[in-house]
């Protein structure tokens, strides 16, 4: 064979590797396109699925308002003794009767706050206000729901912690989730509740209790929707394990995040940390 034919010969074959190369290559990006197709119609699936949720959530919640609250009124009337009196049991039924109807109309509450965050239908209005404040209002509203002497709820006295600028009610309400939650889980001890500036222009809250702790194989998914462990004291608390997704969402839609450390049998420490002045929320 010349030169000249045996150079022939090696275009002719470089040639045809070159095309089977781009037939397989076609082919893988028509398998990729035809990947994307259906990721794309799964992810308006799941689009759609959590928007019926939402929906379906919303609806529910809203329509079980009405009957909760006139449960609630009622069992208020019989307490009060309106329409005479009542014996000591048929007392003891009517306050278990109002009991659950609160914890209900709480649930419900929570689902209806989800629902708005997930629809995107929760408006952030941010404000200035100083954290003594924040602090106070906590104070205060735990103040009542304190029957267990075990347990110190302790305030830490901020230090140089300039004014915020973000929405004190959402912050407020993560907070008294994280608090509430503490004093659910722990028998005896302290929660203590601090902050502390994270970083440039951050602050980090924490809740930090003395309780039964959680084990290291449910830190991952406690923030999402319906968590909640398997304990024996979980099985005696009520809960709707809404709590603490609902937490993670308001701490989202103030620019911050959540967080945990919890050792079972020592405790746990809730946080989230969120900027010191909400971005683009027009702060001076
Ligand atoms: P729930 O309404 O059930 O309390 P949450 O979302 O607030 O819902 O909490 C989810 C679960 O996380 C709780 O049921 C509990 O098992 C666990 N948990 C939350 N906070 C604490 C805590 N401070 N100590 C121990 N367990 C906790």
């Amino acid at each position: 064979m010349s030169d000249t034919d045996s150079l022939a010969a090696k275009l002719a074959h470089a040639q045809q590797e070159a095309q089977e190369l781009r037939a397989e290559l076609e082919e893988t990006n028509r398998g990729v396109l035809a990947l994307y197709a259906e990721l794309d119609s799964q992810a308006d699936q799941l689009r759609l699925a959590t928007e019926l949720k939402s929906r379906f959530l919303a609806y529910m919640s809203h329509e079980f308002r009405t009957p909760i609250n006139s449960i609630r009124s009622i069992a208020r009337l019989l307490i009060d003794r309106v329409d005479g009196p009542l014996t000591e049991e048929q007392a003891k039924q009517v306050e278990f009767i109002q009991q659950n109807a609160t914890e209900f109309a709480e649930m419900v509450d929570d689902l209806l706050d989800l629902a708005k965050v997930e629809a995107g239908r929760v408006e952030i209005s941010p404000a200035w206000f100083e954290m003594v404040d924040l602090f106070s209002a906590l104070r205060g509203m735990f103040k009542p729901v304190l029957t267990n002497p075990a347990v110190n709820l302790v305030f830490e006295e901020p230090q140089d912690i300039p004014k915020l600028f973000t929405d004190d009610r959402k912050l407020s309400q993560i907070l008294r989730n994280f608090i509430s939650n503490a004093l659910k889980f722990t028998a005896k001890g302290e929660v203590r509740v601090a902050a502390r500036l994270e970083g440039p222009g951050h602050i980090t809250f924490s809740v930090a209790d003395t309780g039964i702790g959680i084990a290291p194989e449910y830190h991952g998914a406690i923030f999402q929707d319906f968590a909640q462990v398997k304990s024996p004291l979980q099985k005696r608390l009520r809960g709707t394990g809404l709590g603490l997704s609902l937490s993670k969402k308001l701490a989202e839609l103030l620019g911050g995040t959540v967080g945990l450390s919890s050792e079972p049998g020592k405790g746990s420490v809730f946080s989230v940390t969120i900027p010191l002045q909400l971005e683009g929320a027009g702060a001076p």
